[in-house]
Protein backbone atom coordinates (compact mmCIF):
# COMPACT_ATOMS: atom_id res chain seq x y z
CA UNK A 1 0.00 0.00 0.00
CA UNK A 2 2.99 2.33 0.79
CA UNK A 3 4.73 1.70 -2.27
CA UNK A 4 1.66 2.27 -4.35
CA UNK A 5 0.78 5.61 -2.66
CA UNK A 6 4.94 6.98 -3.33
CA UNK A 7 4.78 5.90 -6.74
CA UNK A 8 1.90 8.30 -7.07
CA UNK A 9 4.11 10.94 -5.96
CA UNK A 10 4.92 13.47 -8.61
CA UNK A 11 3.67 11.01 -11.45
CA UNK A 12 -0.55 11.53 -10.85
CA UNK A 13 0.42 15.38 -10.37
CA UNK A 14 -2.41 17.07 -12.26
CA UNK A 15 0.21 19.10 -14.46
CA UNK A 16 1.33 15.67 -15.82
CA UNK A 17 -2.09 14.27 -16.90
CA UNK A 18 -2.91 17.42 -17.75
CA UNK A 19 0.15 17.36 -20.28
CA UNK A 20 -1.14 14.20 -21.52
CA UNK A 21 -4.30 15.45 -22.18
CA UNK A 22 -3.22 18.49 -23.97
CA UNK A 23 -0.62 16.46 -26.65
CA UNK A 24 -4.00 14.55 -27.19
CA UNK A 25 -6.01 17.59 -27.89
CA UNK A 26 -2.93 18.69 -30.18
CA UNK A 27 -3.53 15.66 -32.11
CA UNK A 28 -7.15 16.31 -32.46
CA UNK A 29 -8.87 14.22 -30.26
CA UNK A 30 -12.00 16.64 -29.37
CA UNK A 31 -14.38 14.72 -27.76
CA UNK A 32 -14.44 16.00 -24.25
CA UNK A 33 -16.04 12.71 -22.58
CA UNK A 34 -12.71 11.14 -23.92
CA UNK A 35 -10.11 13.52 -22.78
CA UNK A 36 -11.48 13.18 -19.09
CA UNK A 37 -11.77 9.49 -19.17
CA UNK A 38 -7.77 9.65 -19.68
CA UNK A 39 -7.14 12.30 -17.29
CA UNK A 40 -8.49 10.21 -15.16
CA UNK A 41 -6.84 6.69 -15.58
CA UNK A 42 -3.57 6.61 -13.71
CA UNK A 43 -1.52 5.06 -16.51
CA UNK A 44 1.22 5.05 -14.36
CA UNK A 45 -0.46 2.31 -12.23
CA UNK A 46 -0.70 -0.58 -15.50
CA UNK A 47 3.28 -0.32 -16.36
CA UNK A 48 5.87 -1.82 -14.08
CA UNK A 49 7.47 0.47 -11.65
CA UNK A 50 10.62 0.80 -14.01
CA UNK A 51 8.75 2.33 -16.56
CA UNK A 52 6.15 4.75 -14.38
CA UNK A 53 8.18 7.92 -15.08
CA UNK A 54 7.73 7.22 -18.86
CA UNK A 55 3.46 6.69 -17.94
CA UNK A 56 2.23 9.85 -18.86
CA UNK A 57 4.29 10.45 -22.36
CA UNK A 58 2.17 9.58 -25.37
CA UNK A 59 4.34 5.73 -26.22
CA UNK A 60 3.43 2.68 -25.97
CA UNK A 61 5.71 0.82 -23.17
CA UNK A 62 6.55 -2.84 -22.80
CA UNK A 63 4.64 -4.62 -20.14
CA UNK A 64 6.42 -8.00 -19.74
CA UNK A 65 5.54 -11.44 -22.66
CA UNK A 66 6.52 -9.37 -25.47
CA UNK A 67 3.31 -7.23 -25.01
CA UNK A 68 2.78 -3.42 -24.65
CA UNK A 69 0.54 -0.93 -23.05
CA UNK A 70 -0.79 0.78 -25.92
CA UNK A 71 -0.06 4.70 -27.00
CA UNK A 72 -2.50 7.01 -25.30
CA UNK A 73 -3.12 8.47 -28.81
CA UNK A 74 -4.55 5.21 -30.35
CA UNK A 75 -6.17 4.23 -26.99
CA UNK A 76 -8.17 7.72 -27.31
CA UNK A 77 -8.34 7.68 -31.02
CA UNK A 78 -9.92 3.98 -30.63
CA UNK A 79 -12.28 5.22 -27.70
CA UNK A 80 -14.07 8.27 -29.66
CA UNK A 81 -14.69 5.79 -32.42
CA UNK A 82 -16.40 3.75 -30.21
CA UNK A 83 -18.36 6.25 -28.19
CA UNK A 84 -19.17 8.44 -31.38
CA UNK A 85 -22.54 7.26 -31.42
CA UNK A 86 -23.81 7.63 -27.75
CA UNK A 87 -22.76 5.72 -24.57
CA UNK A 88 -22.30 2.11 -24.92
CA UNK A 89 -24.07 -0.37 -22.52
CA UNK A 90 -21.78 -3.67 -22.98
CA UNK A 91 -18.67 -3.36 -24.65
CA UNK A 92 -16.43 -6.11 -25.46
CA UNK A 93 -12.53 -5.51 -25.70
CA UNK A 94 -10.03 -8.53 -27.28
CA UNK A 95 -6.58 -8.12 -25.51
CA UNK A 96 -6.88 -6.70 -22.46
CA UNK A 97 -2.85 -6.35 -22.03
CA UNK A 98 -2.18 -4.21 -19.09
CA UNK A 99 -5.80 -3.03 -18.63
CA UNK A 100 -5.03 0.24 -19.19
CA UNK A 101 -7.70 0.13 -22.28
CA UNK A 102 -10.53 -1.59 -20.60
CA UNK A 103 -10.07 0.83 -17.44
CA UNK A 104 -10.33 3.92 -20.25
CA UNK A 105 -13.83 1.92 -21.86
CA UNK A 106 -15.02 1.25 -18.35
CA UNK A 107 -15.43 5.06 -17.63
CA UNK A 108 -17.56 5.68 -20.74
CA UNK A 109 -19.41 2.28 -21.10
CA UNK A 110 -21.68 0.64 -18.28
CA UNK A 111 -19.49 -2.69 -18.47
CA UNK A 112 -16.63 -4.00 -20.41
CA UNK A 113 -16.12 -7.96 -21.03
CA UNK A 114 -11.95 -8.06 -21.94
CA UNK A 115 -10.24 -10.93 -22.72
CA UNK A 116 -6.75 -12.00 -22.67
CA UNK A 117 -5.01 -15.52 -24.00
CA UNK A 118 -2.11 -14.80 -21.85
CA UNK A 119 -3.12 -15.42 -18.28
CA UNK A 120 -0.42 -14.53 -16.11
CA UNK A 121 -1.17 -10.74 -17.87
CA UNK A 122 -5.08 -11.37 -17.48
CA UNK A 123 -4.56 -12.23 -13.41
CA UNK A 124 -2.50 -8.86 -12.99
CA UNK A 125 -4.91 -6.89 -15.06
CA UNK A 126 -7.83 -8.18 -13.03
CA UNK A 127 -5.65 -7.23 -9.91
CA UNK A 128 -5.23 -3.96 -11.06
CA UNK A 129 -9.08 -3.30 -11.67
CA UNK A 130 -10.00 -4.89 -8.19
CA UNK A 131 -7.66 -2.75 -6.28
CA UNK A 132 -8.96 0.61 -8.75
CA UNK A 133 -12.53 -0.34 -7.82
CA UNK A 134 -13.30 -1.03 -11.10
CA UNK A 135 -16.59 -3.30 -10.54
CA UNK A 136 -17.91 -2.83 -13.95
CA UNK A 137 -14.60 -4.93 -15.91
CA UNK A 138 -15.05 -8.64 -16.23
CA UNK A 139 -11.65 -10.34 -17.66
CA UNK A 140 -11.46 -13.43 -19.07
CA UNK A 141 -8.55 -16.12 -19.88
CA UNK A 142 -9.38 -17.29 -22.88
CA UNK A 143 -8.93 -16.97 -26.95
CA UNK A 144 -11.18 -13.71 -27.27
CA UNK A 145 -11.13 -14.81 -31.22
CA UNK A 146 -14.33 -16.63 -30.48
CA UNK A 147 -15.49 -13.20 -28.60
CA UNK A 148 -17.64 -13.94 -25.22
CA UNK A 149 -20.82 -15.41 -26.70
CA UNK A 150 -22.72 -15.75 -23.46
CA UNK A 151 -22.48 -11.91 -22.58
CA UNK A 152 -23.40 -11.13 -26.45
CA UNK A 153 -24.72 -9.00 -28.23
CA UNK A 154 -22.23 -5.81 -27.37
CA UNK A 155 -22.93 -2.11 -28.03
CA UNK A 156 -18.84 -2.19 -29.30
CA UNK A 157 -16.03 -4.60 -29.82
CA UNK A 158 -12.70 -2.97 -29.54
CA UNK A 159 -9.39 -5.52 -30.96
CA UNK A 160 -6.48 -4.22 -29.06
CA UNK A 161 -3.87 -6.77 -31.56
CA UNK A 162 -3.38 -6.82 -34.91
CA UNK A 163 -4.35 -9.16 -37.17
CA UNK A 164 -7.29 -11.08 -39.45
CA UNK A 165 -10.52 -10.47 -37.73
CA UNK A 166 -12.98 -13.45 -37.77
CA UNK A 167 -16.14 -12.25 -39.22
CA UNK A 168 -17.88 -13.98 -36.59
CA UNK A 169 -16.88 -11.49 -34.04
CA UNK A 170 -19.53 -9.06 -36.07
CA UNK A 171 -22.14 -11.53 -35.22
CA UNK A 172 -21.61 -10.77 -31.60
CA UNK A 173 -22.42 -6.77 -32.18
CA UNK A 174 -25.99 -5.48 -31.39
CA UNK A 175 -27.77 -3.71 -34.42
CA UNK A 176 -26.33 -0.02 -34.41
CA UNK A 177 -23.40 -1.14 -32.82
CA UNK A 178 -19.32 -0.78 -33.82
CA UNK A 179 -16.22 -2.57 -33.93
CA UNK A 180 -13.25 -0.57 -33.95
CA UNK A 181 -10.10 -2.92 -35.21
CA UNK A 182 -6.32 -3.37 -35.98
CA UNK A 183 -7.10 -5.10 -39.51
CA UNK A 184 -3.48 -6.57 -41.09
CA UNK A 185 -3.44 -5.63 -44.75
CA UNK A 186 0.14 -7.19 -46.23
CA UNK A 187 2.84 -6.02 -44.24
CA UNK A 188 0.84 -2.50 -43.10
CA UNK A 189 -2.57 -2.83 -40.31
CA UNK A 190 -5.12 0.01 -40.49
CA UNK A 191 -7.57 0.95 -37.97
CA UNK A 192 -11.20 0.13 -39.14
CA UNK A 193 -14.43 0.97 -37.48
CA UNK A 194 -17.16 -1.53 -38.52
CA UNK A 195 -21.04 -0.14 -37.72
CA UNK A 196 -23.41 -2.54 -37.75
CA UNK A 197 -27.09 -1.48 -39.23
CA UNK A 198 -30.01 -3.80 -39.90
CA UNK A 199 -29.01 -3.87 -43.47
CA UNK A 200 -25.39 -4.53 -43.42
CA UNK A 201 -22.04 -3.73 -42.69
CA UNK A 202 -20.61 -0.13 -42.96
CA UNK A 203 -16.88 0.14 -42.94
CA UNK A 204 -14.49 3.05 -41.97
CA UNK A 205 -10.92 3.41 -42.71
CA UNK A 206 -9.48 5.50 -39.33
CA UNK A 207 -5.51 5.14 -40.62
CA UNK A 208 -2.62 2.96 -40.43
CA UNK A 209 -1.93 1.84 -36.72
CA UNK A 210 0.73 -0.32 -35.03
CA UNK A 211 -0.49 -3.27 -32.67
CA UNK A 212 1.11 -6.53 -31.33
CA UNK A 213 0.03 -9.42 -33.07
CA UNK A 214 -3.65 -10.79 -32.75
CA UNK A 215 -2.58 -14.76 -31.94
CA UNK A 216 -4.54 -17.83 -31.65
CA UNK A 217 -4.65 -20.15 -28.26
CA UNK A 218 -4.07 -19.47 -25.07
CA UNK A 219 -1.07 -19.17 -23.10
N1 LIG B 1 -5.41 -3.16 -24.54
C1 LIG B 1 -4.06 -3.43 -24.05
C2 LIG B 1 -3.11 -3.65 -25.21
C3 LIG B 1 -2.32 -4.88 -24.97
S1 LIG B 1 -1.38 -5.50 -26.33
C4 LIG B 1 -3.60 -2.35 -23.11
O1 LIG B 1 -4.23 -1.30 -23.03
O2 LIG B 1 -2.61 -2.58 -22.41
C5 LIG B 1 -2.52 -6.69 -26.99
C6 LIG B 1 -2.85 -7.88 -26.13
O3 LIG B 1 -3.67 -8.74 -26.91
C7 LIG B 1 -1.68 -8.72 -25.65
O4 LIG B 1 -1.67 -8.78 -24.25
C8 LIG B 1 -1.93 -10.09 -26.28
O5 LIG B 1 -1.56 -11.17 -25.45
C9 LIG B 1 -3.44 -10.06 -26.49
N2 LIG B 1 -3.97 -10.98 -27.51
C10 LIG B 1 -3.46 -11.28 -28.74
N3 LIG B 1 -4.24 -12.16 -29.38
C11 LIG B 1 -5.30 -12.43 -28.55
C12 LIG B 1 -6.45 -13.26 -28.62
N4 LIG B 1 -6.70 -14.04 -29.69
N5 LIG B 1 -7.31 -13.28 -27.59
C13 LIG B 1 -7.09 -12.52 -26.48
N6 LIG B 1 -6.01 -11.73 -26.33
C14 LIG B 1 -5.12 -11.66 -27.36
Amino acid sequence: MVSLELRGIGMTSEKTRRRLVERLRGKGITDPTVLDAIADTPRHLFVGEALSSRAYEDSALPIGRGQTISQPYVVALMTEAVIRGGRPGKVLEIGTGSGYQAAVLASVADRVFTTERISELARSARQRFHSLGLHNVFVRHCDGLAGWPSQAPFDAIVVTAGGVIPESLLDQLSEGGVMVAPEQSGSHQRLIRTTRSRTGFQREDLGAVVFVPLLEGVE
